[in-house]
């Protein structure tokens, strides 16, 4: 079995539509897929439309957290998967993000543009087309303008990873858990030690998010040295927890292809077992 848990689409900040991805999957090779766009379910529908026969579908979404244990606050992300897309408190929170990163993403281009740099909030808001805004987005208008020459120099610290760094209002880590628990889903710490992307979070809190909910820790992932994702599983070892792999596939901003980590399979029935609010869709 040939297992990616997590690839994000239209719906947030990957460039194929739902419709392509769970195409693209079935291509791939793939038997377990799952979409997990930033704090949205918009994608569900159509993916679990056009899903291909011999193709499961996996339904999740990746949310924008931070742990408060610590100032500045540090963001991480937060795999949910299989939860129920109408629990009202999680819903309300996944909105409450989302507009956060839209306020977040206008007052990064204000600053961009009170330095002389040619790019508008409509044009971010047009690549975004309707989906969750994100960073991605307004480096596609720095590609645009001619002043880097893709995603990954975008991120560099003189663009959006530190001149241009802006906080959004993300929904405190132990809130999250407890909220996509409540939604009957399953929650797992997304890349929790890619210190190439920022600071990350102690062992410590890892620690006590197991004990408050948390099912599992995402240890194969491009943005882990092999020695984090050692640790990693490691520490999923200790704490019980599940360790998954995937691909966290973003279409062509991004060089991984879907399936280039993968989750094994006892993990992933395990991950489907604690699961009460929707079922996975397929074989
Ligand atoms: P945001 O969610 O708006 O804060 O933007 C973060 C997203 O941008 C991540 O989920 C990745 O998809 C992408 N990203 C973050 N860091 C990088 C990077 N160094 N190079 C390319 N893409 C990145
Ligand atoms: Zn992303
Ligand atoms: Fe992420
Ligand atoms: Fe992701």
């Amino acid at each position: 079995m040939r297992i990616d848990l997590h690839a994000h689409t239209t719906a947030s900040d990957g460039t194929l539509t739902p419709t392509e991805l769970v195409a693209a999957g079935a291509e791939a090779g793939l038997d377990v897929l799952a979409i997990t766009d930033h704090d949205t379910t918009a994608g569900w529908m159509p993916a679990a439309e056009a899903r291909p026969a011999g193709l499961a579908l996996l339904r999740g979404a990746e949310l924008s957290c931070r742990w408060y244990g610590e100032s500045p606050a540090i963001p991480l992300h937060l795999l949910a998967y299989l939860f129920d897309p109408t629990a009202p408190s999680l819903v309300a929170e996944l909105a409450r993000v989302r507009g956060s990163r839209e306020e977040r993403a206008q007052r990064i281009v204000e600053r961009l543009r009170a330095d002389g740099v040619d790019v508008t909030w409509d044009e971010v808001r047009d690549y975004a087309a309707g989906g969750t805004v994100g960073r991605p987005h307004i480096a596609r208008a720095l590609v645009r303008a001619g002043l880097v020459a893709g995603t990954d120099e975008a991120f560099e610290d003189r663009w959006l990873g530190e001149r241009y760094r802006v906080p959004k209002e993300d929904t405190d880590v132990f809130a999250a858990v407890r909220l996509v628990r409540e939604a009957g889903g399953v929650p797992v710490f997304a890349h929790p030690k890619a210190t190439k992307r920022g600071k990350v979070v102690p062992d410590s809190l890892i620690v006590e998010l197991a004990e408050a909910g948390l099912f599992g820790l995402e240890a194969d992932h491009e943005a882990h040295s092999p020695a984090e994702r050692e640790h990693v599983r490691g520490l999923a070892a200790e704490l019980g927890l599940v360790v998954t792999g995937s691909s966290d596939f973003h279409g062509s901003h991004k060089q991984v292809k879907l399936g280039a980590y993968t989750t094994e399979v006892d993990a992933y029935e395990a991950i489907v077992a604690a699961a009460s609010g929707v079922p996975v869709l397929g074989p």
